[in-house]
């Protein structure tokens, strides 16, 4: 008997999966694998939840999101973007507001552009919801050539699906190159999902977004899990054109019912929360990874998030040759067919204290002579 649906079946576990597997049996190894921050969630947003908890706000919210929090977002988006008015959804973490993104634009068939290198889930989350992923090689400098999408377009495109800064080369696209893209968006009639989960971690100023150049054709996705260090609390939010997120809702009541509630309350706290003090860390760390690796690998300089995606040296046969031999030295790396339909790079997370970091980066500089 065969109870699996082809759709299912069709993709495969995500490939970082076994890298936290390896690194469950290697306690003792440096683990650069993984892709959430280290520093200490703040204690007035730890509070912020236990209270919300000890207030008995434990039942459902409303679906799109407590009114607090939206308002919040509301007014931040308003500072950030005058003049544009979106709707505003509280999702269950990125991931979340991806899914119901996706299954709210498209039809079977439709096609999904996205830069590759992307973020793991993007091929397999446009397939499970029936759609076609079109993966389009960034250029050399990791970010999107107007041109190339362009030639990507067909009759079923349907939505460019932008990611900066980016998981997982830390790259920021810079005005220039979003305005092309925005631009395009906007001649074609295509949707531009951009994923910003990673927008409050920038280090040399602040990524520019589609929304200034196409308002009306972006739907913003953002969170709050690496920004304030609570991946677990699965708390992000969509902010884009009324029909499209009403219709987002109506899938959220079938499938989520509601983000947890808890964090929701919290999450009006973090976003008062000063975290300069973390971003400045994070800087500090993009730094000391540039300056250990830069002479032993070619890498683009990263400027946000807090990935590098290092090019493998020639005399590996390809990256899992390259990460097999970190893993014996007890470091942990990711190779980079996990990201990408090439296996020629590796991603290496800096989100671990500065010692580890460190050692990590001597050991894999290394292995590259
Ligand atoms: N998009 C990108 C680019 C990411 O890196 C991640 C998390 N690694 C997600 C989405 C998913 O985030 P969340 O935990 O909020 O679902």
């Amino acid at each position: 008997m065969n109870f699996i649906a082809r759709r299912a079946a069709a993709v495969p576990p995500s490939g970082i999966r076994t890298y936290f597997d390896i690194a469950r049996t290697m306690p003792d190894a440096i683990n650069l694998s993984l892709g959430q921050p280290d520093f200490e969630v703040p204690e007035p947003i730890k509070q912020a939840a236990i209270d919300a908890i000890r207030a008995n706000r434990n039942g459902y919210s409303p679906s799109a999101g407590i009114d607090a929090l939206r308002a919040a977002i509301s007014e931040r988006l308003a500072r950030e973007f005058p003049g544009w008015n979106p709707t505003i959804l509280i999702t269950c973490g990125v991931s979340g507001g991806l899914h119901l993104a996706l299954a709210a634009s498209l039809d079977a068939g439709d096609e999904v552009i996205f830069g590759d290198p992307y973020f793991v889930s993007y091929p397999d989350v446009v397939r499970l919801m029936d759609g076609v992923p079109v993966p389009v090689e960034l250029n050399q400098r990791f970010t999107a050539d107007t041109d190339r999408f362009a030639a990507a377009i067909a009759p079923r495109t349907k939505a460019i699906l932008l990611n900066s800064p980016s998981n997982p080369t830390g790259v920021v696209y810079d005005r220039a190159c979003i305005r092309g893209i925005a631009e395009l968006a906007v001649q074609r009639g295509l949707l531009v999902i951009s994923d910003e989960i990673y927008n409050t971690l920038t280090y040399d100023g602040p990524a520019p977004s589609p929304v200034s150049f196409a308002p009306e054709n972006t739907l913003l996705l953002r969170g709050f899990g690496k920004s304030y260090a609570v991946t677990g609390w699965r708390l992000a939010y969509a902010a884009g054109p009324k029909a499209l997120i009403e219709q987002m809702v109506k899938v959220q009541q079938y499938t989520y019912v509601c983000a947890p509630h808890m964090a929701q309350v919290a999450g009006v706290t973090a976003l008062s929360t000063d975290m300069s003090a973390q971003v400045n860390a994070y800087r500090r760390k993009r730094d000391l990874v540039v300056e250990e690796l830069g002479a032993a690998f070619e890498l683009v300089r990263p400027s946000g998030g807090f990935y590098v995606f290092p090019r493998v040296p020639a005399k590996y046969a390809d990256a899992n040759a390259f990460v097999e031999a970190a893993i014996q030295r007890k470091v942990i790396v990711i190779p980079g067919q996990v990201f990408s339909q090439r296996n020629d790079h590796f991603r290496l997370s800096y989100a671990v204290p500065d010692d580890r970091l460190r050692q990590g980066c001597q050991i894999l500089a290394g292995l590259a002579h």
